[in-house]
């Protein structure tokens, strides 16, 4: 990692930020971890505060890496929350769909594909077969081992 700096100028909303960045990348200043100035929030943080990054234009990046050794590195868009607007409230059919939606899926992972009943629990993705299907399969297997 080198230790030249730029001192980026970011336009938000009225005002520009005046930061030190760690460089540029893709044609913007880019931050490490805790680095980037209050006043810039990712997709996450504008969502968690009810804003919508819909149509914003990234103003900076956040280039990180996760703790575990395999993680690679992480490049997330920085937005400037003073020209984010509130995320739109999901009508009453939108809601409905949803919930009619995640339903649908619900009942999907808890049917097995051999004997098509619906469990009380979801069935494991690898097989999306449930245990006593599984069971007979496995018993199955042994016999022609055998
Ligand atoms: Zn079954």
């Amino acid at each position: 990692m080198s230790a030249v700096r730029i001192i980026a100028h970011i336009p938000c909303g009225d005002t520009v930020l005046v930061a030190e960045a760690r460089g540029m990348r893709e044609g913007l200043p880019y931050f490490g971890w805790n680095e980037a100035p209050a006043g810039l929030y990712t997709a996450t943080q504008l969502r968690e505060a009810g804003l919508s990054a819909a149509g914003l234009d990234p103003r900076a990046l956040l280039v990180f890496r996760h703790r575990k050794p395999y993680a690679r590195q992480t490049v997330a868009e920085l937005f400037a929350v003073a020209d984010a607007v509130e995320r739109p409230v999901p009508s009453q059919a939108q809601q409905v769909s949803r919930l009619r939606n995640l339903q649908y899926a619900m009942r999907a992972r808890r049917t097995c594909v051999d004997c098509a009943e619906e469990k009380d629990y979801c069935v494991p993705t690898s097989t999306r077969q449930c245990w006593s299907c599984l069971e007979i399969e496995m018993s199955n297997d042994v016999e022609v081992a055998a």
